[in-house]
Order: structure tokens, then sequence, then C-alpha cells
């Protein structure tokens, strides 16, 4: 079956260069945000606008959502204009949104019952792996379903693998950022240390860059850190609510409890800015 009407629901810093690059491949996009002026980067490429999701639901075969996490999820999928009142069948539904596995099997059950298809598809990168059609994309769910949709998502990612059933992606994702809530920490704490003991930020940064730890992240977060501006590429509520996700799964390694700590603490003062803003934080001085 050759998929071509996609329907993108979710206009945030991730989800506007993924809907784009569908756009550029071709694919025929109709694409729904909560807050509508966002839609209209999209409509001057050629997007067409959908009212709803339920809207959206009747136009599209192949429907995916890039929003928060499982509060907007479950909006999208259950509210008075939710996906599931369009009461269609045989649409596949693709959930790259970071959320719990959780709230992925019950919508992958709900959806069962419509006789529609539901893939948890989070992602590994940010926004300029996203514009660059880069991400890493982990795929739980059906694998017939998957092999369907693997063409589209390969439109988006470098890697797409399927990791398991239902809810897989999310666990998987939920490990990678439990890993990147270390990384951000602990890259924070050696330049705050390093600070302390009067070696300039550019050289450390210019040392790891060189030695075996280092690596985009590194080097993105770095010159945010030189120019002291944290604009949020992935902001910080997200990876405190990431962690609060894993928490909910049984997380409970030594560091996994710090950094859960870490970036509960500073998400109401931090939590618009990008995860590495946790250096002042951490360090109040910076
Ligand atoms: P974002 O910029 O904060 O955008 C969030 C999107 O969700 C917006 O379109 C927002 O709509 C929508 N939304 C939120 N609550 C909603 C609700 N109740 N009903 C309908 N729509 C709702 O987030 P993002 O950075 O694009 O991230 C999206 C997802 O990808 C998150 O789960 C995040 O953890 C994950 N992720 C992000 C990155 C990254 O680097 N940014 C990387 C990997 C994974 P409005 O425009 O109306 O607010």
């Amino acid at each position: 079956m050759d998929l071509k009407n996609i329907g993108w629901i979710g206009l945030g810093k991730m989800g506007i260069p993924m809907a784009q690059k569908l756009v550029n491949a071709g694919y025929s996009v109709t694409v729904y945000n909560r807050s509508k002026e966002k839609e209209e980067a999209l409509r001057s490429l050629g997007a067409n606008t959908a009212e709803s999701p339920a809207q959206l639901m009747q136009q599209a075969e192949v429907i995916f959502l890039m929003v928060s996490d499982d509060e907007a999820t479950r909006q999208i999928f259950t509210g008075e204009q939710g996906l599931l009142s369009a009461q269609t069948t045989g649409k596949i539904i693709i959930n790259m949104s970071t959320v719990s596995p959780g709230v992925s099997k019950l919508m992958a059950s709900l959806c069962q019952e419509g006789q529609n298809h539901y893939l948890d598809a989070p992602v590994s990168g940010s926004v300029k792996q996203a514009e660059e059609g880069q991400l890493v994309i982990m795929v739980g769910g059906e694998e017939n379903i998957f092999t369907q949709v693997k063409p589209i998502l390969d439109q988006l990612g470098k890697l797409t693998l399927r990791v398991g059933e239902t809810g897989a992606g999310n666990s998987a994702k939920l490990a990678i950022n439990t890993l990147l809530g270390f990384y951000a920490q602990g890259l924070a704490e050696a330049i705050i240390f390093a600070q302390q003991h009067g070696i300039q930020t550019q050289d450390l940064l210019t040392l790891i860059g060189n030695s075996a730890l280092g690596n985009i992240f590194t080097k993105i977060k770095g010159e945010a850190i030189l120019a002291n501006n944290f604009p949020a590429a992935f902001a910080l509520k997200h990876i405190a609510k990431d962690l609060r996700l894993a928490k909910q799964e049984g997380s409970n390694t030594p560091l996994a409890e710090v950094v859960q700590n870490t970036f509960q603490e500073a998400e109401s003062t931090l939590g618009e800015e990008d995860i590495i803003a946790i250096i002042k934080h951490l360090n109040p001085s910076i």
C-alpha cells in the first residue's frame, strides 16, 4: 500500500522541522496544532490544515503526533474533537512524543477497538537532527504495521529500529534520556569543577572535544555555555518530565535518583530554558 496522505499533530520545536521534511519529500501533509499561528510555517510550504484532530483523522491515512506529554496525547486521542471521535477505521497513528509506555498501551488498545493501529516511535536527537532528517527513531508495536510506515519514518531519521511491542519504543527512549540527564549534569559539573581550578571553559571543551568523550551534544551545549545563552532546543521541563516518567517506570539506580532530583528542583525556575541551563542551577554564579 502506498501511503501518501499524512496528518501531523504538534508543531512545536520538533514538530515543525519534522513535518516540513515530509512536505519536502512529496507527501500530502495536513497539519493541526492547538495554537493555530504555528501552522503558518507549514501552510506556506503547501501543507493543508485541519480544524481538529477528528477532521485530520478523516483526511489522512497515517497520523503523526509530536506533542509534549501523556496529557497532550490523551486529549488529542480522546478529547471532544479528538482522533477517536472521528469513528474511522484502518488508520495508522504514530506517536513520536516522549510519553510513558502506559499511555501508549492504553491508546493502542483504544485504537484496536476502533480497528485502527498505534505505534510508539519516540526520537533521539534534537532540532538540528530533525531539520537534517538525522533522528534516531525507536519503535514499539505491530511488526507488519511498522514495515508499512518505515519508508515514511526513514525520511525523518538516519536509523529507524523496531525494538518490541507497544510501549517498547517509549521504554528505550526513557533509558536514553536517563543517560542524557546524567550526561548534561556531568558536563555541567565537569565545567564547574574546572572553572573552580582556574581552567578556561573553552580550553576544557577543546580537550573534551578531542577526547573519547567528544560528541555533538558537548559541542552544541558547550557553545551555549560559552555564550551564557540557553534558548530551549530541548526544554529543561521536558527532560524533567522524562526523568519523572522513568522514575514511575521503576528507574531507581544511584545516578538516576540524583538526576531526577536535580532536574526536578531546577524545573520551576529554568523549565523553559534549554536542558544545559542546569549549569546555572548547579552554580548560580554562572
Ligand atoms: P514543544 O516545542 O514544547 O511543543 C509541544 C507541542 O505539543 C506543541 O505543538 C503544543 O501545542 C503541543 N501540546 C502541548 N500540550 C497540548 C495539549 N494539551 N493539546 C494539544 N497540543 C498540545 O516540544 P518539542 O520540543 O517539540 O517536543 C515534543 C516532544 O518531543 C516532547 O515529548 C519532547 O520530550 C520530545 N523530544 C523533544 C526533543 C527536543 O530536542 N526538543 C528531542 C527529542 C524528543 P501549542 O503550540 O499549542 O503549545
